[in-house]
């Protein structure tokens, strides 16, 4: 019997690993799947709501580690992971995306002599200055198994030394949780419930560091949203982060009666609401994935993106942080200018089936 151990700690880790935790049960006979939540999102709205419906067991370890510094939480993760690392010996850690729990979780298994594999690898917005990035880069370089989910993802690793031997081309896991609740999110009566209707309003979430802890970007990013609210109502689920900036910036009586601002949303819901509307604007990584995937128009409000294949193929728009830029792009989708996408190679559903396929084999085969 192996034991793997998956280290989740923020929200779209939770999306990332549910289906990895689903086809890993197919091996149970083999392989003891655990999942260790280091608390780095824990409230109900950002953590309890996925695991219910995700259907994702209770975290077998749950380390507590929410807010603080990065160096504080990353290097706190570090100590308590290392115990239970020593306690469990797992054959394998898996850690997803590119979060302080997936850095400091490699980091602390690579040192151990523990392979680890990462999942959503390769993929670079070559912005530093992006805490997430700086995540991804280090823990890419001491991964044994990289699953990456574009193309690009593997000519980055090549560019970077990284051997061909560790890089596998697997497809897109939170797209594999998109499909697999389909049905769910068909059927959520969210719109309904919050007054809205169907491919006419703009869906809109902010959460990166460079757009909502600055005042003036906050300040800007709120009047254009006001702007576009003018053109169509603009559904806001606030994420933690900026609803705290917007308070202490006093912004958040700035918003307009044409925005329905909201607490973040479950899973299903969300989804539900991003299906449905006519565009989204956003600075989320995972969301620029799922509209593309689900033929939604999509404006980013960054500089770059790690995830190229979405506005390459996709259906989403790189702006930039120009805020009247953004403004003027929103009115020309709305009014019809909007951009045809095709689905990337391999977001299909099943790439957590290949994922815990190469990794029982690998695990098998030593
Ligand atoms: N999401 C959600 N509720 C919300 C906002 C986002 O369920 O109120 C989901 C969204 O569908 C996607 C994931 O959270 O699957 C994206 O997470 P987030 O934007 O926080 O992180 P990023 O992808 O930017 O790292």
């Amino acid at each position: 019997m192996k034991k793997i151990i998956s280290v989740v700690g923020a929200r779209p880790n939770f999306i990332k690993i549910a289906p990895i935790h689903r086809s890993f049960q197919k091996y149970k006979s083999d392989i003891n799947h655990l999942i260790c939540h280091t608390g780095q999102h824990f409230d109900e709205k950002m953590s309890k709501v996925f695991f219910d419906e995700l259907q994702m067991p209770k975290p077998d370890f749950y380390l507590g580690l929410g807010g603080g510094s990065h160096a504080l939480q990353t290097s706190r993760i570090m100590v308590e992971f290392e115990k239970i690392l020593l306690d469990e010996k797992p054959d394998l850690v898996i850690v997803p995306g590119d979060v302080n729990s997936t850095i400091a979780a490699s980091l602390v298994s690579s040192k151990l002599h523990i392979p680890v594999a990462h999942v959503e690898a390769g993929l670079r917005s070559f912005d530093k200055k992006m805490p997430e990035e700086v995540n991804r880069v280090l823990t890419d370089h001491i991964s044994d198994y990289l699953f990456v989910t574009e193309k690009s993802g593997i000519t980055n690793l090549k560019k970077e030394g990284v051997s061909d031997a560790k890089v596998y081309f697997t497809g897109n896991v939170m797209i594999d949780s998109l499909v697999n609740f389909m049905p769910f999110i068909d059927k959520s009566m969210f719109i309904e419930k919050i007054g809205v209707n169907k491919k006419n309003y703009v869906l809109a979430t902010f959460h990166r560091p460079s757009n909502v802890d600055d005042e003036k970007n906050l300040t800007q990013l709120i009047n254009a949203l006001n702007n576009i609210s003018k053109v169509r109502e603009v559904v806001f689920p606030i994420h933690p982060r900026t609803m705290n900036n917007l308070k202490k910036y006093g912004l958040f009586d700035k918003l307009n009666d044409n925005i329905i601002v909201l607490e973040p949303i479950g899973y299903i819901d969300f989804l539900s609401l991003s299906k449905n509307a006519e565009l989204v604007v956003t600075d989320s990584g995972g969301i620029q994935e799922e509209t593309t995937y689900l033929g939604v128009q999509c404006i980013t409000v960054r500089d770059n993106t790690e995830r190229p294949i979405t506005s390459e193929i996709g259906t989403n728009h790189m702006i930039g942080t120009d805020f009247n830029k953004v403004v003027d792009a929103s009115i020309s989708i709305l009014s019809g200018e909007v951009k045809s996408g095709s689905i990337p190679d391999l977001w299909d559903g099943n790439a957590s089936v290949r994922i815990t396929k190469i990794i029982h084999d690998k695990l098998f085969s030593q």
